[in-house]
């Protein structure tokens, strides 16, 4: 039996981990399948404060698995397959293990949507990268590609245009998916040049380790074409990882968990933190910052209800 379980251990998971450590409640951090979540996969990340010169995403997130062990915190490897939140103490499945907890932290992330080419994940944090903030800067005077047709893919070029010498927005349809105010703001922008219907075929040049350019497919016509990018934007959308919850807890339409109050979920004792919960801002520091809320809760509920 558990006081604390916490599922991911991306920078929210992690932060909550180092908070329900040092209030001596030995959490149980889960690991899933991205362990370290979405820092774990980029390279230099200049906007988490404390860093001057910035520091390598990986190292960011060993940092602060290191700091939670040192307050006791224990980690397992290991995906959620399903949970019973019905009644506490609450009950997980991870595969052949079974956990119980009294208060259940979730810190599972979002998972940023792939085009699912083998080039484009070798290249991911070597010009491919699924988000503009954290990366745009690295392209300043380069040609980059936004792929996507929703309200991301013209944030994330509109963004881009900032750094980059040309944006080419390609997208798979004729249609957008995009809210017309927000796509209206694209087409004004000068550096934006649209792309439609095209896919990306393969990402260039993987020998080399950095990208390059990209192979393009007219989807009416067949017809392929090579065009420059050092920078590759992905942009089709993320995924909560929330399938073990459904029908357990309160989602919106997109599946992610919906909080109030901070970080309480829709059944009393199981608190939700980041990306799983959070498809607006996304950024390590406003993750770590919700871990740190929904360890303070889980607390407050032990007190409360366990005398922990
Ligand atoms: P989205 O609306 O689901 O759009 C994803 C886009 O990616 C679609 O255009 C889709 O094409 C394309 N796509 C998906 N899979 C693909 C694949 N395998 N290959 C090529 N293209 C693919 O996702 P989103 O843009 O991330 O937005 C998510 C939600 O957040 C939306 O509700 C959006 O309005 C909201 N949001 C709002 C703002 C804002 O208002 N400031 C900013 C960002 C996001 P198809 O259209 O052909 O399916």
């Amino acid at each position: 039996m558990h006081n604390v379980i916490i599922i991911g251990s991306g920078c929210a998971g992690l932060t909550a981990a180092i908070y329900a450590g040092r209030a001596n409640l030995s959490p149980l951090v889960l690991d899933g399948y991205e362990p370290g979540g979405q820092l774990s996969i980029t390279t230099l990340v200049e906007n988490y404060p404390g860093f001057p010169e910035g520091v390598q995403g990986p190292q960011l997130i060993e940092n602060m698995r290191m700091q939670a062990q040192r307050f006791g915190a224990e980690f397992r490897s290991g995906a959620i397959t399903g949970v019973d939140l019905s009644k506490r103490p609450f009950r997980l499945a991870a595969g052949n293990e079974s956990y119980e907890c009294n208060t259940l932290i979730i810190a599972s992330g979002a998972s940023a949507r792939l085009l699912g080419i083998e080039s484009e994940r070798a290249l991911i944090g070597r010009g491919v990268s699924t988000c503009a903030t954290c990366d745009g800067y690295f392209f300043r005077g380069k040609e980059i590609i936004v792929v996507g047709g929703g309200d991301t893919a013209m944030e994330e070029a509109m963004f881009l245009t900032r750094f980059a010498s040309k944006v080419t927005l390609l997208h798979r349809r004729n249609e957008f998916r995009a809210s017309k105010i927000m796509l209206d703001r694209a087409h004004k922008n000068p550096k934006i040049h649209f792309m439609t219907p095209y896919v990306v075929e393969e990402v260039h040049d993987v020998a080399k380790g950095a990208a390059e350019s990209v192979r393009v497919r007219n989807v009416e016509t067949g017809k392929t074409n090579m065009i420059q990018a050092e920078g590759i934007f992905v942009a089709i959308g993320h995924d909560p990882n929330t399938k073990p919850f459904a029908g357990q807890l309160a989602m919106d339409q997109n599946g992610y968990l919906i909080t109030h109050d901070g970080p309480l979920t829709s059944v009393e004792g199981v608190f939700a933190a980041g990306d799983v919960q959070d498809h607006v801002y996304r950024q390590a520091v406003t993750a770590a910052g919700s871990g740190c809320m929904a360890a303070m809760e889980a607390e407050r509920f032990l007190e409360k209800h366990h005398h922990a």
